[in-house]
């Protein structure tokens, strides 16, 4: 036993002389009475986004202190406000506005950083790969008395070639800031050349993907570009295209069709190229071929096709729906393991109110972990479960330079109006007050100062990198300076 968790270290071979120190580092953080753990049902819940993070937070309001032990397990330590991550790409936001440490949103959870590598529910155990980045790595198996499934998903790749390899993909935090950094780039090359043509490829971005988040990315882009246009004297507005495809007729298929029209004309005003009903079948290096043999020449394509549930869901022995996501009950326990409970993009959870599955939306997976919070606890108790009962309240959708579209109550509500309730919802469900605070002043010092445009060669920095390109020393330097 490791601090009191009944962990069984799964490989000791092979270990770096200090790690030993590095283990202990981690488990130092957690510790608790063994005596006391062993007496307690243990909830182990994977994933620290808005399914998990909620789920812990709602625990913690309906169990009793010391009724049970939570342990929650997340690749990273900070929870990501997914819905405000657009606003990275034209620097509106600092990237570091949009994450919460789960150790302060979820205080009451143990937190875990570390990997799922796999779950075994006939045996009740999680194994996890913990350690760091670029150093020694370690496994351990956490047995549980309830599960809560809630990795989310990943990028969908409709088994278009090329689609992994040569995008961008936004469903990771990572990937908004490597996106903004590479058009930050993109932009500093184009201003070198005196090569139009050159220059057009290069500031040539093509969104694949005209739902929500496709639609949010491609206005973004076209917003960075055409602020950005300003400072960089040598590029004109000729010399930059966005190009949104989309392998169905109309944008944002899953809203009102108000709302899809509405940013059609919008996206078309601001010249994006909108290439509807034209799907893609094959990405290369610097181009997206279309089914109708269209090259369109690139050297940024971003993939916004949806998600798919996390592969680790996926292979399960349970029941799935046809886009593989965990079928669950209405009161989100899985069918046949009544202590294991599925939320999030992961799970195919029935709407009482439309019969068909809730949408992959953070309001949803919040919902749905209140639902799967309450029942595990009543669960605990012998008590009766709920059904979950959320009704979807609306969409919203930004469309840069200050504008949205929205569906709220029944209701369409477009522009400023709509960008501004937009802001204000969000603003208002981001975790945490001083996060908040920050990001107001983010978006004031936005409205009044140029956008930002440095580039962060994050890359560069760590020691490593420093020994594949060692800083030259200059030839001329006396060897004693004294
Ligand atoms: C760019 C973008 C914009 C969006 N905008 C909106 C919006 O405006 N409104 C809205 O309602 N929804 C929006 N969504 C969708 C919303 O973010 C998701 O539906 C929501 O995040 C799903 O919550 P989840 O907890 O299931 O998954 P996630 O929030 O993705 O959380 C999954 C967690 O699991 C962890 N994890 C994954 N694999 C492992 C592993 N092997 N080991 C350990 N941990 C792991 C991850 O680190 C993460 O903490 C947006 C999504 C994106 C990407």
């Amino acid at each position: 036993m490791l601090n009191g968790w009944p962990v069984v270290i799964a490989s000791d071979d092979d270990r770096p002389p200090n790690w030993e120190n590095a283990k202990d580092m981690l488990m130092s953080t957690n510790s608790a009475s063994p005596t006391t753990r062993a007496t307690r049902p243990r909830i182990v819940i994977l994933g620290g986004g808005f399914a998990g993070v909620t789920v812990a937070q709602a625990l913690e309001h309906h169990l009793r202190t010391g009724e049970a032990d939570v342990v929650l397990v997340s690749r990273d330590n900070a929870f990501v406000y997914y819905p405000l991550l657009p606003e990275i790409v034209p620097g509106q936001i600092r990237i570091e506005d949009i994450l919460s440490p789960i150790r302060l949103v979820a205080p009451h959870a143990r937190l875990l950083m570390g990997s799922v590598q796999a779950i075994d529910l006939d045996a009740q155990l999680v194994h996890v790969r913990y350690g760091l980045d670029h150093g020694p790595t370690d496994e351990l198996t956490l047995p549980y008395d309830h599960l809560v499934l809630a990795l989310g998903g990943i990028p969908a790749t409709f088994n278009i070639p090329g689609i992994n390899e040569y995008t961008y993909q936004i469903q990771r935090l990572g990937h908004a800031f490597a996106l903004r950094n590479h058009l930050i780039d993109l932009l500093e090359q184009a201003e070198a050349t005196d090569d139009r043509e050159l220059r057009r490829a290069l500031l040539t971005v093509v969104v694949i993907g005209g739902g929500a988040t496709g639609v949010e990315l491609a206005a973004a882009v076209e917003e960075l570009l055409s602020r950005a246009l300003h400072y960089y004297r040598g590029l004109q507005q000729s010399d930059y295209r966005v190009v949104l495809v989309h392998a169905l007729e109309r944008l944002l298929p899953e809203a009102p069709t108000a709302l899809g029209d509405y940013a059609e004309r919008m996206l078309h005003r601001r010249g994006i190229d909108l290439l509807l009903n034209r799907p893609v079948v094959q990405v290369e290096p610097d181009a997206v071929i279309l089914k109708d043999g269209t090259r369109i020449a690139a050297h940024t394509v971003i993939s916004a096709i949806g998600v798919q549930p996390h592969p680790l869901a996926r292979a399960l022995p349970v029941e799935h729906d046809r886009q593989g996501r965990i079928v669950v009950e209405p009161t989100l326990r899985v069918p046949a393991y009544p202590n294991v409970w599925a939320i999030g993009d992961l799970a195919a959870v029935p709407d009482p109110n439309t019969g068909s599955a809730y949408p992959p939306t953070a309001q949803h997976a919040i919902a749905e972990a209140e639902t799967a919070a309450h029942n595990i606890a009543a669960t605990l108790r012998g008590r009766p479960l709920h059904a979950i009962q959320y009704r979807t309240r609306g969409q919203m959708v930004t469309l840069g330079h200050r504008t949205a579209v929205a569906a709220i109550a029944g209701r369409v509500i477009t522009g400023h109006l709509a960008w501004w309730i937009w802001r204000t919802y969000h603003l208002l469900r981001l975790p945490r007050w001083e996060r908040r605070l920050r990001v107001v002043f983010d978006w004031t010092l936005d409205l009044f100062f140029p956008p930002e445009l440095v580039r962060l060669p994050v890359s560069q920095l760590t020691p490593r990198a420093n020994a594949a390109a060692p800083v030259a020393e200059p030839v001329s330097a006396p060897a004693n300076p004294r």
